[in-house]
């Protein structure tokens, strides 16, 4: 072979600090080989921004290593334990199907994890096959990319395979692996999982790996004091704070916030039966499982910090040596998520009314539209939408008596800024998107994909969500509400 004709460099940078944490965090195996792997979906951005070469992803040995079948070089394939409150309820669990093989060192020297999702068994996956099936991973790539156009920080996907074995679920299904990009995967379970299974030196080697991976500024203000794990606390709690309020911004149910699906960097983690809400209601549940309505809308913010608290607990013995003590430091840390969370929320829902600065009525007339919102059931992404667009002819919600009386007051609010029209109305447009991966469009997407191998309506769907805040005229059509369906839409786990 001539050097020009030498096999091309995928660009693995492989690093594994990971596996240099003490052994109890982890498990070394390696993914199953699929039967027959092949490429359905590859995120080229993606693969720039990790500084992996497309065309060589896409090749016989590339695609093997999005399957398992293959481990490029510098990998250490490895399950992480894990532990977690399932709705309220302590488990062990730990990747039960899947597997990290090391941290890419980006062209900009960032660490992100790689991660194959459905690639096998591991000593974690209790009675579970360790499989995925392809509907859900190509679910998972389409929420997750919707996500980043949203602007919402969130694990990314690099690839879809399929791997040419059936699984068994209800029926049987195509199984796939998808690769997951992600800050870390640490989660508030791992935490949990070394207070309760470790040593209190393996909850502070954790912490301040941690500490050094995603919060430097923890990192270099501090040394080894006490100082350094209450600061670390009280920022996880602010990043979580944000990223909940994002959620709620746009309408966004994760629907399983168990302890394990909380990563700590701040980035949304397990896209399982997440949806986004239509009608605005904050009892809206789309989980099949979650049939208390545990992880309902309006409860996402009050959850965050039900988990938080889990979290909190692991940390102290390092917070303070006398308990009492420990624990007024994390109950103070705790307290201040409710005033983080209401005041990006109220700066983000200003926004979406197109509305600069603060005002001490804010809150009521914010309060107001909700609560008309759900009186009427509007939806809740066009009903902002509309109102950035002045088309409030056009719904029940617009034509109701007490909407006026709303509508003057808010149009009275924006009169007394110094901000013009045009200047509120690019607010509103920055803040509302004009389309969000609606329930039926997903479906649609993920029929043509599963049943018939057509992925052009998903690359379509990819492409709209991309940038949802352009208000382009190809993206009207998405924020088509589905025709009335006799029966709820409904998400499931563990698919
Ligand atoms: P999730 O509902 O995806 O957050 O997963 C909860 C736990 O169940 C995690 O420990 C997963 O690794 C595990 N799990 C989910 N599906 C499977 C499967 N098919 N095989 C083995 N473990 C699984
Ligand atoms: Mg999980």
């Amino acid at each position: 072979m001539t050097d020009h004709m030498a096999k091309q460099d995928t660009g693995w940078n492989f690093d594994n600090s990971y596996a240099r944490l003490p052994q109890t965090f982890f498990t070394k195996v390696d993914p199953t080989p699929g039967r027959a792997p092949k490429l359905v979906v590859l995120n080229e951005p993606v693969a720039k921004e990790l500084g992996l070469n497309a065309s060589a992803l896409r090749s016989e040995e590339g695609v093997a290593t999005l399957a398992g079948n293959h481990i490029a070089e510098g990998s250490i394939p490895l399950a992480q334990a894990y532990a977690a409150h399932q709705f309220g309820h302590f488990n062990m669990l730990g990747d039960g199907r899947a597997i990290l093989l090391g941290e890419q060192i980006t062209p900009q020297g960032e660490r992100v994890d790689v991660q194959l999702k459905g690639s096998g068994r591991t000593p974690y996956s209790r009675r579970g096959d360790g499989r995925a099936a392809l509907g859900p991973m190509l679910r998972e790539y389409i929420i997750s990319e919707a996500m980043v156009g949203l602007g919402i920080p969130t694990t990314r996907s690099l690839a879809v395979v399929t791997t040419g074995d059936v699984i068994y679920r209800e029926t049987e299904l195509p199984g796939a692996v998808l690769t997951r990009i992600a800050a870390s995967h640490i989660r508030v379970g791992t935490f949990q999982y070394a207070a309760q299974y470790g040593s209190v030196e393996d909850v502070q080697a954790l912490a301040d790996y941690t500490i050094q991976r995603h919060y430097p500024e923890v990192d270099a203000s501090e040394n080894g004091s006490e100082q350094r794990y209450l600061h670390f606390l009280q920022e996880v709690i602010k990043r979580q704070a944000k990223l909940i309020t994002k959620w709620q911004l746009v309408g966004f149910i994760h629907g399983v916030m168990n302890t394990d699906n909380m990563a700590i960097s701040g980035e949304t983690i397990d896209y399982g039966p997440c949806a986004f809400m239509d009608g605005y209601d904050p009892a809206t549940v789309f989980s099949s499982i979650d049939t208390h309505g545990r992880y309902a809308y309006g409860n996402q913010p009050r959850i965050a910090v039900w988990n938080l608290a889990r979290l909190a607990e692991t940390l102290l013995p390092l917070l303070h040596a006398d308990e009492e003590q420990a624990i007024k430091l994390a109950e103070g840390a705790l307290s201040e998520f409710s005033a983080t969370y209401q005041q990006s929320w109220l700066t983000g829902m200003r926004a979406k009314l197109g509305i600069f600065h603060e005002e001490q009525d804010d809150l009521a007339l914010i309060e107001g539209l909700l609560s008309m919102m759900e009186k009427h059931s509007a939806d809740y992404t066009n009903t902002f939408l509309a109102l950035t667009f002045n088309k409030t002819e056009e719904s029940d919600l617009f034509s109701a008596p007490e909407f006026a009386p709303w509508q003057e007051q808010w149009q009275a609010r924006l009169g007394r800024q110094k901000e013009d029209q045009t200047a509120s109305q690019q607010l509103m447009r920055s803040a509302n998107p004009a389309v969000i991966p609606r329930n039926h469009r997903v479906e649609e997407a993920l029929e043509a994909a599963v049943e018939h191998g057509d992925y052009s309506v998903m690359e379509r769907l990819l492409s709209v969500l991309a940038n949802p805040f352009a208000h382009a005229p190809e993206q009207v059509e998405y924020a088509a509400l589905p025709e009335p369906s006799a029966c709820a839409y409904q998400t499931f786990c563990g698919t």
